[in-house]
Order: structure tokens, then sequence, then C-alpha cells
């Protein structure tokens, strides 16, 4: 099983990855985490990728695409193995097609993990962090038990900065310009779209019965 997950910033998707990863036993790869972990590993690879990030530029298709399929050749993807962050471009997509193909694994299944801009929108600006010991809270999911005073130490708690509607829209739109047309390309291989509006156990069981084939994938 390849699944490659995709969905706006704020919408759960690093709790679902794990989830899947879990649940199916197949490693969650994420792309932050994989140039961190070449970078650190000191590959030819991984210096080059470390060296563009640093100089605030993005790393190129040719590079993010060695190093997944360097990671997808590893053993514990053999079975299957599930990509956060990736693919990104045309290109990307384009690429991983045709790895896996060469590899003999099965065609990646997309899961767009679905959340309205006004849901994100309170849900981010809900966003609260301690003051003094950085403890996260958020006002409408795990609010803390008095006012808007960290459980811990009872400091005041604050709201990040960029936690505002004008970024988080700005954030959104980005993501939508960038990921369109890589959602539109899997869209007639197979594409299931997830409503990630309820709870993360609600969403991952709604994932973990469309993964298992016990309901009708809709389409995204
Ligand atoms: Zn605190």
């Amino acid at each position: 099983m390849i699944v490659v997950l995709f969905g706006p910033p704020g919408c759960g998707k690093g709790t679902q990855a794990a989830s899947i990863g879990h649940r199916f036993q197949i490693p969650a790869i994420s792309t932050g985490a994989m140039f961190r972990a070449e970078c650190k590993a000191g590959t030819e690879l991984g210096r080059r990728a470390c060296s563009i990030l640093k100089s605030g530029g993005l790393v190129g298709d040719e590079i993010v695409d060695q190093i997944v399929a360097a990671r997808i050749r590893q053993p514990d993807c053999a079975a299957g193995f599930l990509l956060d962050g990736y693919p990104r471009t045309l290109e990307q997509a384009t690429f991983l097609d045709g790895l896996v193909r060469k590899l003999g694994l099965p065609k990646p299944m997309a899961i767009l993990l679905d959340v309205p801009a006004e849901v994100l929108v309170s849900r981010i600006t809900a966003r609260r962090q301690c003051g003094r010991c950085g403890r996260i809270y958020n006002m409408l999911s795990q609010p803390p038990k008095v006012g808007e005073i960290c459980d811990d130490d009872e400091a005041p708690l604050i709201r990040r900065e960029d936690d505002t509607e004008e970024v988080i829209l700005a954030r959104l739109k980005a993501y939508h310009d960038a990921t369109g047309p890589v959602i539109a390309y899997y869209r007639n291989g197979g594409c299931c779209r997830v409503d990630a509006t309820g709870t993360p156990g609600e969403i991952a069981r709604q994932i973990e019965s469309l993964l298992a084939g016990d309901c009708e994938p809709v389409g995204c």
C-alpha cells in the first residue's frame, strides 16, 4: 500500500500520517524529517539539500526525487509506505509513478484531508501558548482549566503573531496554488477526499475504512 497524503496547513496531517503508519505498519515518511535525517547523516544529497535550504532556496525536484527514491528503496518500505509533503509538483508526481512501476510496487493512492478554510481559521486563531513554559493549548479543542491561564504554572497564555486570519488565508492560498495541479493529477488515478473536520479519531477511522477497502472512495 502506497499512500500520498495531502491537506492544507492546520488540517492535522502529521497526526493522521502517524496514525495510518501505525495502523497499517508502514513507515510514514515526511519530506521535512527526511531532509533533516539526510543532513545529519551527511550524505552527498543531504549536504546539497542542506546548503540550498540554508541559503533560503527551494530544494529542486531532482534532489527531492533522489532523496525520496533512496528512502523508499529501504527494506522497511517493501510492504508500502506513506508520503507526507511529497509529491509537491507535477514533475515529482510523475517521477514517483515511474519509480513505483520500476520497483514493482502498487500505484500510489492519494488521500486529501479536506477542511473548509473557515474551520481552519477558527482552529488556528484558537491556538494559545503559555508564555512561560511553552505548553500549547487550543481554546476550542484543548482549553486550559481556567480562563486563558496555563494549568501548569498559571502564566497567561499568548497568541502567536502569525496565528491571525490574514496569515492563515495567505498560507492557504499558497498551499492551493502549489498543490492544486498535483491533486488534479491524482484525480484521474483515484484520489480520495476525506472530511477532516471531525476529531482525530473520527478522521483516522474514515481513512482506515477507505484504505481497507470498506467504503467507496469519494473523488477529490
Ligand atoms: Zn505554562
